[in-house]
């Protein structure tokens, strides 16, 4: 449940920095951008986001 949640909210927060940075938030120098695509990964790797909600309702 966390590491849905987490990665879900994460990846919410850091999309709103890059669109706070504008164009700069797209840029690769700039570490908003490099933030983005760690961030990106993370509802994918260790179960993917869809796969943890599969695992979740197994157990309501
Ligand atoms: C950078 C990186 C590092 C990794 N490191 C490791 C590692 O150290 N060890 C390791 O074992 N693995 C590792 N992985 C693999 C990772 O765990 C898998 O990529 C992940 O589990 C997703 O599997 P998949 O890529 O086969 O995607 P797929 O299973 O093909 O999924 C593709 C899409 O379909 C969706 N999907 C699939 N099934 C369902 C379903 N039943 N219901 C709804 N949606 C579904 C998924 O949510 C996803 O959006 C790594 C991956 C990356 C990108």
């Amino acid at each position: 449940m966390a590491k849905w949640w987490v990665t879900d909210m994460q990846q919410q927060v850091i999309d709103e920095c890059v669109q706070l940075h504008g164009g700069y938030g797209y840029m690769n120098e700039y570490l908003v951008c490099r933030m983005f695509t760690d961030s990106r990964v993370q509802r994918i790797y260790g179960g993917t986001n869809e796969i943890m909600k599969e695992v979740i309702s197994r157990s309501l």
